[in-house]
């Protein structure tokens, strides 16, 4: 992708790797602000985990992670927001399949 986002005047970069042996569908690395999104995806899943770890993103620089929210929550938030975007705002995008990599936050 090589691409970058604004997130509240914070650049966010976007980068594609092989996460298939740490079976995770992308994550939100919080030190360097970058969200890296496994390559082995197709267009509209790479789009469905951008959108997850974009959510990501915006709750850490938002400062959620001083709060007493745990990380297990902070994931269903992500998710859930995800998928209600990507329902209502006409993004086509399959449902992740049982068994594909989870995406996740990685500290
Ligand atoms: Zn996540």
């Amino acid at each position: 992708m090589g691409k970058s986002l604004n997130i509240y005047g914070q650049k966010v970069d976007i980068v594609e790797e092989d996460l298939t042996r740490a079976n995770l569908a992308g994550y939100y690395y919080l030190e360097s602000k970058k969200i890296t999104i496994c390559k082995h995806q197709d267009k509209d899943q790479k789009k469905r985990t951008l959108i997850h770890e974009f959510i990501h993103a915006v709750c850490h620089i938002q400062g959620w992670n001083q709060t007493a929210l745990t990380n297990d929550l902070q994931e269903l938030i992500c998710e859930h927001f995800s998928n209600a975007l990507c329902d209502n705002f006409d993004i086509k995008i399959k449902k992740r399949a049982p068994g594909k990599p989870k995406a996740r936050k990685k500290k």
